[in-house]
């Protein structure tokens, strides 16, 4: 081969860029971009030919010149964050975004965020306004708190709460509640950051009354209580009611706060499952300050709601790290949106994803399953296609032991194995993100939406077609 030949047969970077096909790049991307790609694809072009001994591999990458400028612009222009469908039906999957909300939402949240809004401004008084006042009767109403406000998360939220009410001074945790929630949030790290001493009391499987008692002293703050979200520590355990600490700490002057991590409205024993604290119930129970998820069982936008009496949330608001945790329009405006569902006791379970994902029962997730399968089936994919029972999880740190019933699409493909067609997946355009098992791969139908099927069929056709 005359490799010679073959790198005078590559365009200079100006004759290239006189081209047509170029011209119709430079319309849709811009000069700038266009040469950049012209360079790099050039450079790439010698070094292949540098290295091959293949002859007409050198001459067709030659030949796909152009066509591969074409594609680095398109690659380089195209969004990193895509939708995916979520076949592992895990239905806050943190990785994966957690709680997804409803169209008609997102259609009402365009609305406001591609203009302008009175995200900030009190209409009725022609003045500033504060951006919490959208929601704070909401928050309230819903959960029989006298005041609320939001931060950007639940993690931001303890760390506001901490910081306000307990800097300089003992929060006492049982040894028990010392969370780590994935992603490195740690409760004793976040009390240090606030400028608070954490007081452990008693040990990891049992705290009694007594240990808080012993433990409350002139350093004493506040009280603290974390949900303990994401495990479950069964046996011989003891802890103490939310309730029986709130007197405690209001016997000594002192508030008592808690994490609920999930932070949930409704009562999910309605839907089959097993109790999980909701928020009204710790409002009730006396507690003074309660922070939770805006995106885990709530199925909102990520925030940190944190509701409670009126004299602590004043300071929050008032305190200078509120101002570097603030919440956006985006946030604002979904979370609102959410909340108003909630009103609705007979709807919220429809119109909220995350309570309808968790509410379906089994064969309503079967029938889905069986007209993907159908669907599938049709397209005469090269793989065997089943449908089977699986169990869902719900995720996100909330009801850890907890499985749904739930159908699963079952894959075992002719010629490759269930680890090279998991990864084919997540390489489509649209990625199905699916579960793997006994060397089949699983589409656990609990979190795939109606609306989604006629997509799933279409990029599962493009590997197994
Ligand atoms: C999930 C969780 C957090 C963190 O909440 P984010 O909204 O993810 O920041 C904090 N505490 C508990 C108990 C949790 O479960």
């Amino acid at each position: 081969m005359d490799k010679n030949e073959l790198f005078r047969n590559i365009p200079k970077v100006d004759v290239l860029l006189e081209r047509e096909s170029m011209a119709a790049l430079i319309g849709r991307y811009g000069r700038s971009l266009v040469t950049e790609a012209v360079r790099t694809e050039t450079e790439q072009l010698r070094r292949t030919i540098r290295e091959t001994e293949d002859e007409s591999a050198a001459l067709a990458a030659v030949a796909g010149l152009e066509e591969s400028i074409a594609r680095r612009l398109e690659e380089l222009c195209t969004p990193r964050v895509r939708k995916v469908i979520n076949a592992t039906g895990t239905i806050l999957h943190t990785n994966l975004g957690r709680a997804p909300i409803s169209r008609a939402q997102a259609e009402k949240l365009a609305d406001i965020v591609t203009g302008y809004s009175n995200l900030e401004y009190d209409l009725e008084g022609a003045r500033r306004g504060e951006r919490y006042a959208h929601f704070e009767w909401l928050l309230c109403r819903l959960t029989g708190a006298e005041a609320a406000m939001v931060v950007n998360n639940n993690a931001a939220a303890v760390l506001l709460v901490l910081s306000t009410l307990a800097a300089g001074g003992e929060v006492l945790v049982s040894r028990g509640e010392l969370v780590e929630i994935g992603g490195k949030f740690r409760v004793p790290d976040v009390c240090r950051q606030s400028g608070a001493t954490l007081r452990e009391v008693g040990t990891t499987n049992k705290t009694h009354f007594s240990d808080y008692e012993e433990a409350l002293g002139d350093e004493t703050k506040a009280i603290l209580k974390v949900h303990t979200s994401n495990y479950r520590i069964v046996g011989f355990t003891e802890s103490v009611p939310a309730a029986e600490l709130a007197e405690l700490a209001h016997g000594h002057g002192v508030p008592m706060i808690e994490d609920l991590g999930s932070g949930v409205l409704v009562d999910l024993e309605d839907y089959g499952l097993g109790h999980e604290p909701t928020v009204q119930e710790s409002v009730r129970a006396g507690i003074d300050v309660v922070c939770f998820s805006g995106d885990k069982l709530l199925g909102g936008p990520q925030a940190g709601i944190i509701v409670g009496k009126k004299e602590y949330i004043a300071r929050m608001k008032r305190h200078p790290l509120t101002r570097a945790l603030r919440v956006d329009k985006f946030t604002v405006t979904a979370l609102e949106l959410v909340l108003l569902e909630y009103l609705k006791k007979e709807s919220v379970a429809r119109n909220v994803p995350v309570l309808r994902m968790i509410s379906e029962k089994e064969p309503s997730v079967r029938a889905r399953a069986e007209k993907l399968a159908d669907m599938l089936r049709r397209r005469e994919l090269r793989a065997d296609i089943a449908v089977a029972p699986c169990q869902s999880q719900v995720g996100g740190g909330s009801l850890p032991l907890e499985r749904l019933e739930s159908a699963a699409v079952t894959l075992d493909p002719w010629q490759m194995s269930a680890d090279a067609l998991e990864h084919a997946m997540l390489a489509l355009p649209v990625p199905i993100v699916p579960r793997v098992a006994e060397d089949k791969v699983l589409l656990d139908m609990r979190t795939v939406a109606e609306d989604e099927l006629e997509t799933a069929a279409r990029m599962l056709g493009e590997v197994l077609g």
